[in-house]
């Protein structure tokens, strides 16, 4: 508690430094021609949120934070700047304060400060049964295992500092969800763990399609994820995609939103076969369904590349 509150502390005295007024509370608001608005209006535990920060004039920089994280904005067209901001599963709901500051090429700072209602999400608890050589893994697996992850944190520890990745975003199968993300799981009455990623029905041998353009980071056959593809977006945005039967890119590929990059499988652990997909944030991973569901426009690099004919 003490924390938080010395938390807000300074923020309040960074506002009253401020040349502004107080903000109030809300979804958008001007303040010296920086107007900050976010999607979805009222992010739910585990959402990856989606910060606009729109600026007059020359800015060298835009900054900001939310929860536990520094915002990494990336420009979408003039005078226009977004960011991820992923929320924690177990995040605290209720009103959670988002700063974000517009650093002039001048060097002038204009800070704006907004609370955002963070709802709870309903996670879901399930029992599950799957071969007990993933409950209590054989010695002889255990190097492997420590090895896969190291080459995970690996994969993760680096992503390209600029936006790969454009809009629109692609479902990866065609297969309706067959677990939604942020279960509660026991396994075989032992293991418990949380799905951090969705499932989606399929046949072995459908099509897996990468969701947006990237960079493959990761393509092995992993002890738990079974034959697996990691795909760096840009600025800390990752996909992965589990329990392959076939992998059909490899690691240093570029590949475009809708390639195929392997076929579905029963891979790891598993019930059946499925894919799993994972969105991952800044080192959180995040609710895929509703991160394919963000309403985020028209992509100003890519979007309008069509001829108009
Ligand atoms: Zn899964």
């Amino acid at each position: 508690m003490r924390a938080r509150s010395s938390v807000g502390f300074v923020l309040g005295l960074l506002l009253l430094s401020n040349a502004w007024p107080a903000p109030a509370f809300g979804q958008e608001r001007q303040e010296s021609g920086v107007a900050v608005s976010w999607i979805p209006e009222k992010p739910e535990q585990g959402d990856a949120m989606v910060v606009t920060v729109e600026a007059e004039g020359s800015v060298s920089k835009v900054e900001g934070r939310f929860i536990d994280r520094d915002l990494i904005f990336f420009p979408w067209g003039e005078g226009s700047w977004k960011a991820f901001a992923p929320i924690p599963v177990g995040a605290r709901t209720g009103e959670r304060p988002l700063t974000v500051t517009v650093v002039s090429q001048e060097g002038g700072r204009s800070q704006s400060r907004a609370s955002v209602a963070l709802l709870p999400h309903d996670f879901q608890e399930t029992e599950l049964r799957v071969d007990p050589r993933f409950i209590k893994p054989p010695e002889e697996e255990r190097p492997r295992i420590r090895r896969d992850r190291q080459m995970i944190r690996e994969a993760f520890a680096v992503s390209k500092d600029e936006r790969l990745w454009r809009l629109p975003f692609v479902r990866p199968v065609e297969g309706r969800r067959t677990s939604p993300f942020g279960t509660r799981r026991t396994f075989n009455g032992e293991i418990r763990s949380r799905h951090m990623g969705v499932d989606f029905d399929g046949r072995p041998g459908d099509p897996i399609k990468a969701l947006t353009d990237g960079e493959v980071v990761l393509a092995h056959d992993l002890y738990y994820a079974g034959r697996s593809v990691f795909i760096d977006h840009g600025h800390h945005l990752f996909t992965v995609y589990f329990h392959l039967t076939d992998i059909e890119v490899e690691v240093g590929e570029r590949v475009e939103a809708g390639q195929r990059i392997g076929t579905v499988g029963a891979t790891g652990r598993v019930t059946g076969p499925h894919l799993h997909l994972g969105v991952r944030v800044q080192g959180r991973y995040v609710n895929p369904e509703r991160f394919l569901e963000l309403s985020l426009g028209d992509d100003p690099r890519h979007g309008r590349k069509k001829d108009v004919d």
